[in-house]
């Protein structure tokens, strides 16, 4: 396939990791991203941490906080000037899944869950740490050599860096304690150090934290080759994902501005929704893994007794992006289809959009949004 399109579903670091890799790597790929919150920052995706100024960058952290931002707070019960992290809100720059006004998941064992809901996701409002994964974190099934290259890979699209701050005499003086104290029992090649993070030290001493910005490079700056193969379309909400049979053939979507419900048509979608809301969509789709005896497969946010019964955690973990799995974004040159390449979009009228609208509405009565 020449000239593929893929929609991808998230505007985080995952999704706009798998934006830029199968730009770059595919010469003709164009890619939709749809992302159901607003942009925050002139610059799509940027840290807000790099906002300036303390009231624009509470403001832009209350844009990322969904149902539970500004007045509907009130509608809620919960007083205007309360912020109990954790408690009626998530740390700011997230909503709770569960809030518990309409539209509200559903989790009473996981009552601070949260998510966020804005361009660049939670990578607009994440610390930054990067400390590699090691020993027990690592995934087992992946090579070594894989491992390392993929890392090296993330590093690179995350702007990872190992001596941010290394200068401190503070912080030099913390880690001195610290080796004096656990030094002796780290493993071989491992010792007290500087904490990696994702950002671009600035020549007056300060830090550009990174976001999803950063993650999207080329594919953002102004008149470049790669730009003109990617749009993002804030404020645009993924009701479901089509399919064919068994093949993903594109994904209808709510302009949150207008009301209005289109159906875009892809070669390829990529559901890069966080670890709550890439399950809730993949089940609203009709994607289901395959049961297996003693597994149950409802996301979390869908009330035990609804459709499959309770959420576990692994299957939330392993459908990150499972119409194009991991290692096909190597491969994403072998689709073949003669229809790529087209703009292949309609508006969708409520009638005609009949099953599929109304299993979207229990979605979000279930509590998406
Ligand atoms: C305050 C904070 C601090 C953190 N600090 C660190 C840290 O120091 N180090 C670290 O490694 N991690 C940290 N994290 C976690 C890290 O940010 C997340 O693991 C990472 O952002 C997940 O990336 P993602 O792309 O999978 O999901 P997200 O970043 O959550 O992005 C998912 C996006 O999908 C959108 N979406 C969901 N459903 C739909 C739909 N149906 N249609 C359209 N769009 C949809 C959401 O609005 C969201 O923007 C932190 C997180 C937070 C909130």
């Amino acid at each position: 396939m020449s000239q593929p399109i893929i929609a991808i579903v998230g505007s985080g670091p995952i999704g706009s990791a798998y934006a830029r890799v199968l730009i770059e790597q595919h010469p003709g790929a164009r890619v939709v991203m749809f992302e159901a919150g607003p942009q925050l920052t002139g610059i799509p995706g940027e840290s807000v941490r790099n906002i300036q100024d303390p009231e624009a960058k509470a403001q832009a952290r209350e844009k990322s906080q969904g149902p539970q931002a500004g007045a509907y707070r009130a509608a809620l019960g919960i007083p205007e000037a309360t912020v109990t992290e954790g408690m009626f809100t998530a740390r700011q720059g997230t909503h709770l899944l569960d809030f518990g006004g309409p539209g509200s998941a559903h989790a009473p064992s996981f009552p601070a869950a949260a998510a966020a809901t804005n361009v660049g996701g939670q990578g607009a409002h994440w610390t930054c740490a990067t400390p590699e994964p090691a020993f027990s974190e690592k995934i087992p099934f992946i090579p070594e050599e894989e491992w390392e290259s993929l890392m090296a890979q993330a590093k690179g699209l995350l702007h990872v860096q190992g001596e941010a701050f290394a200068d401190s005499a503070v912080g030099g003086a913390i880690r001195s304690l610290l080796d004096e104290e656990f030094g002796a029992e780290l493993p071989d090649g491992y010792g007290v150090g500087t904490l990696p993070v994702a950002g671009d030290p600035q020549e007056d001493g300060s830090m550009r934290w990174a976001g999803a910005d950063v993650v999207l490079g080329p594919l953002i700056e102004p008149r470049s080759e790669q730009a003109s193969r990617f749009e993002l379309r804030d404020l645009s909400l993924v009701l479901r994902i089509e399919l064919e049979g068994q093949r993903a053939t594109g994904v209808s979507y709510k302009d949150l501005r207008t009301g209005q419900i289109s159906f875009f048509a892809a070669d390829a979608v990529v559901v890069a929704a966080d670890a709550f809301r890439s399950p809730q969509l993949l089940w609203a789709s009709g994607i289901r893994h395959r049961a297996r005896p003693g597994s149950r497969t409802c996301p979390p946010g869908v009330e035990p007794g609804g459709p499959g019964g309770g959420g576990q955690p692994h299957s939330v973990l392993r459908t990150r992006a499972p119409v194009l799995r991991a290692g096909d974004v190597f491969r994403i040159h072998s689709l073949s289809d003669g229809s790529a390449g087209r703009a292949r979009e309609q508006p969708m009228g409520l009638r005609q959009h009949g099953l599929r609208h109304a299993q979207a509405a229990a979605v979000r009565r279930r509590g998406k949004f």
